[in-house]
């Protein structure tokens, strides 16, 4: 089973993906490329420290030990009848978290960076483009709110509001599009974009305490 110490995810994690940190920051952005996403476990130990675990169901598409108790305690859940809340409380525990890692131009800084985000957010991407293809050749922004249910919003800039890349700005996007990133971001390709893991997956956003331990 492929673990992570504690150590590891804290280098993974930081300094070098760019995130929106708090209530209020903004991204404006082109994407490159498709994500990566990166699945953890964030457990507690009978001490109560932390002891994370990378998910080999999402990463790997192997059989995970954690998801496998998460699926047991909803279907215990069920079984039971117990509210959401009830429900939530005995299956939380087991929740994989996805990261999602966008290599993207910063159109702010015209520089090339990862923007490390939510699976909701992905999914709302993800949505905008099914709807237009032309996504791609747009701004994008993602706003942190922290207001529930809307916690990051996306918009799509105009394409009359759209500053066409600079030349700086289209240099860096094809090494950032020619690039194999996977050594960089250690995260699984997002080559499927129909895979959709929020049924069972458990969204940073809803999960402050570990976004605030991890700074993630
Ligand atoms: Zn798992």
């Amino acid at each position: 089973m492929p673990t992570a110490n504690f150590g590891e995810n804290i280098t993974f994690s930081t300094s070098k993906f760019t995130k929106l940190k708090s209530k209020g920051d903004k991204i404006q952005f082109r994407i490159i490329k498709a994500p990566f996403y990166d699945g953890k476990h964030f457990l507690k130990d009978e001490n109560g420290n932390w002891d994370i675990h990378s998910c080999p169901r999402i990463n790997e598409r192997q059989d995970c030990p954690y998801c496998e108790n998460f699926f047991k305690a909803l279907k215990k859940a069920k079984k039971d009848g117990l509210d959401k809340k009830e429900a939530d409380k005995l299956t939380n525990p087991w929740k994989a978290s996805i990261s999602y890692y966008y290599p993207v131009i910063n159109r702010e800084t015209g520089n090339f960076e990862v923007f490390q985000t939510t699976s909701g957010v992905r999914n709302q991407i993800e949505t905008e483009i099914s709807l237009n293809a032309k996504t791609l050749k747009r701004d994008l922004v993602v706003l942190r709110t922290e207001v529930p249910g809307n916690y990051y919003i996306l918009s799509i800039v105009d394409s009359s509001e759209s500053k066409p890349l600079t030349e700086d700005e289209e240099a860096k996007f094809k090494i950032g599009k020619e690039t194999n990133l996977s050594d960089y971001i250690c995260g699984t390709e997002d080559e499927d974009s129909n895979v959709a893991f929020e049924d069972n997956s458990v969204d940073l956003e809803d999960n402050k305490e570990v976004e605030e331990a991890f700074d993630l």
